[in-house]
């Protein structure tokens, strides 16, 4: 595997931290460890700088001068993809899709304040269902009637070039697990968009490290999530020149999604309390913390007896702000 072939935007000075959690492994009875992705680059970190690292400096090679990108009303990915145009100096318009009718509120912290802050130029609200292609190439052609040069990034940043980010970081784990003299015998992720988890995939095979990845679902049944990330694993190895993966490599549970994408569960809040209380460390409730759910579930099973299990933190926490109802809930709590 040769990332160096690809044009990349550097937005992450060196590695994020790989951890051990010992107080977390000791309350469960398993040896966790935690890679760090909550602490890259860009305003609040977390997965979707990698994958722009690559998209952005795609973006700039065609000499785009606007991004425009698509999420939920507290998406990560828009607010990283705007914090990515702000620092290249280029405009950014987003198209926001109320994904769970009624979930959007203008006085919402999180995103509201950040995309105001950071500046973006224009912001679409649009239904639940709607055709997110369609209002995308409209932002598009908006933009071109305007003389300027639009670049649009696909939901989540998950197509191949996005997916690169994370064949990148699974080279990273590789080498800090080999620096650091630790083996890892699973790595657990949560798996949205799938770039994340069929990014890891395909760089895990195409290093071939033999370490099966535990994907926990944050908002589709678990067939059409596993076709879905085997899918771009595929595309991305292609893209890579490497192996691609196979559906036995794949794995996406769906037993921590709850009612919906974003909609909370007791498992989730109490995995958000558990990780905050005895490691310090800040989980988002919309993915990180029903992936960590899942974690706390399976150790509690004995699922990882013997294993040396590595947790990929995706970030989210800028999020949390925005949830403080729902997060001190008695119903949740
Ligand atoms: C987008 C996101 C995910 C899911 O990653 P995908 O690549 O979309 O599957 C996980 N955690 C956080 C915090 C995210 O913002």
């Amino acid at each position: 595997m040769n990332l160096t072939r690809f044009a990349r935007r550097r937005y992450t000075p060196g590695f994020t931290p790989l951890e051990a959690m010992p107080r977390l492994s000791a309350l469960l009875g398993a040896d966790l460890w935690i890679k760090r992705d909550d602490l890259l680059g860009l305003a609040g970190g977390g997965n979707k700088t990698r994958k722009l690292e690559f998209l952005v400096a795609d973006a700039l090679a065609g000499g785009a001068d606007t991004l425009i990108t698509v999420g939920a009303p507290q998406s990560n990915h828009c607010r990283l993809t705007l914090a990515a145009a702000a620092k290249e100096g280029l405009a950014c318009r987003l198209v926001i899709e109320e994904r769970v009718p009624g979930s959007y509120s203008p006085v919402a912290l999180g995103n509201n304040l950040l995309f105001d802050l950071m500046g973006a130029e224009s912001i679409r609200m649009v239904k639940a269902g709607s055709d997110l292609a369609a209002e995308l190439a409209e932002e598009a052609a908006a933009v071109t009637a305007a003389g300027r040069k639009p670049y649009v990034i696909v939901g989540g940043g998950s197509n191949p070039l996005g997916a690169l980010g994370y064949a990148a970081c699974a080279q990273e784990i590789m080498a800090q697990a080999f620096d650091a003299g630790v083996a890892f015998d699973r790595i657990v992720v949560a798996s949205g968009s799938a770039g994340t988890h069929s990014g890891l995939i395909a760089g895990l095979v195409a290093l071939n490290a033999g370490i099966p990845v535990t994907g926990i679902n944050v908002r589709r049944p678990r067939a059409e999530q596993e076709a879905n990330v085997l899918k771009l694993a595929e595309a991305t190895a292609d893209l890579l020149g490497t192996p691609r993966p196979q559906a036995a490599d794949i794995v996406a549970l769906a037993d921590w999604v709850g009612p919906g994408y974003s909609l909370p569960t007791r498992e989730m809040v109490e995995a958000v309390r558990l990780v905050a209380r005895s490691e310090g460390i800040l989980l988002d409730p919309v993915y990180s913390g029903k992936a960590m759910a899942g974690l706390i579930a399976l150790a509690r099973a004995g699922a990882f007896t013997g294993e040396r299990v590595l947790f990929l933190h995706t970030g989210g926490s800028p999020s949390l702000a925005a949830f403080a109802d729902v997060l001190r809930d008695p119903a949740f709590n």
